[in-house]
């Protein structure tokens, strides 16, 4: 059993701190929302009055914030959590923020002497409930060993994917290969619609050739086909598309700084700002297919 702060306990830092409880953690919780607080506290967590009250002499520190300045701020900043923790407590960042935060966090928490990964997920809330996210982990081997056994009560996959920062820089390519594939495959159907092709036809065609990917199999953009995606209970998030926009703004900021082309992931960013931009932000990003469509 660890002694473990969680700072974050929002739509996913909530259910992913219920299950370290109930691997038989020791959860202190701490978010700036008190209602957010109240549903950890009735998973099993030890309400903290602040962040200096939640890190206090505790084994790890997990923080799953909603961006990069939020991270930068809750470890840097004054009265951050690199000033505050025990020497040897092992820091988690499992939030998706920009490669240049991460490592920026990952180096200001070395300086100070602690050991820190980048570890953002995939699989959404129905996967931080069930304990099945994919983590993908920037930092050294030891800080990795280290990580290994807490984040494993919190998932199901976990990928060392490099030095400090590959985690997240994993986590924005996958995205924007999804971005972009939802769009791809909500074309296809606007398309099947003009010419009179029943989307099930095109589902049973496409799912098994080469126009097979997760977007069109598991998380199709059109009701009917996949039972449980989010087209068939009107678009309801799932992930949103106000998500989706910051993921791909955060994959066109790397493909800038790094001099990768990427237009396809530029186009994909315009398409999911502009459907934020109309108020459908809070909608699945699977609704994109409804924009294209002008519906
Ligand atoms: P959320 O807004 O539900 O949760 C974030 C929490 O952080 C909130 O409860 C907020 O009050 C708290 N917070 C903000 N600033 C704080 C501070 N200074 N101190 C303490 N608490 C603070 O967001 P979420 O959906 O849980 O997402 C969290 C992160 O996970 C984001 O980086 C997001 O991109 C990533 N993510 C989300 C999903 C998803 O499906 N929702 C999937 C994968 C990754």
């Amino acid at each position: 059993m660890a002694r473990i702060a969680f700072i974050g306990v929002g739509n996913m830092g909530g259910p992913m701190a219920a299950n370290l409880v109930k691997a038989q953690h020791q959860v202190r919780a701490f978010d700036l929302s008190a209602e957010n607080l109240d549903r950890a506290e009735a998973a099993g967590a030890e309400r903290a009055a602040s962040l200096a009250d939640a890190v206090r002499d505790v084994d790890a520190v997990v923080t799953m914030l909603p961006a990069g300045p939020e991270v930068r701020a809750v470890y840097l900043g004054e009265g951050g959590i690199v000033g505050l923790v025990a020497p040897g407590t092992l820091l988690i960042d499992a939030s998706t923020i920009d490669v240049d935060a991460a490592r920026a966090v990952a180096a200001g928490a070395a300086a100070a002497g602690f050991e820190m990964i980048d570890a953002p997920v995939s699989g959404g809330v129905g996967g931080a409930s069930a304990g099945t996210l994919t983590f993908m982990v920037g930092g050294s081997e030891a800080a990795f060993a280290r990580a290994e056994p807490i984040l494993q009560h919190m998932g199901k996959t976990i990928v060392h994917t490099g030095a400090s920062g590959a985690g997240q820089a994993a986590k924005i390519c996958n995205n924007m290969i999804l971005g972009i594939s939802m769009i791809a495959v909500s074309e296809g159907f606007n398309l099947a619609e003009k010419l009179g092709l029943d989307p099930q036809k095109l589902f049973d065609v496409a799912s098994r050739s080469s126009g097979q990917c997760w977007s069109m199999t598991t998380y199709c953009p059109v009701p009917g086909p996949v039972p449980a995606s989010p087209a068939n209970r009107d678009y309801q998030a799932g992930f949103t598309a106000a998500m989706m926009a910051k993921d791909m703004r955060l994959a066109q900021q790397a493909a800038q700084t790094s001099g990768a082309v990427t237009p396809l992931g530029a186009a994909a960013a315009q398409l999911y700002g502009l459907m934020n931009a109309v108020g459908r932000g809070g909608q699945d990003f699977s609704g994109i297919i409804r924009v294209l469509a002008g519906k």
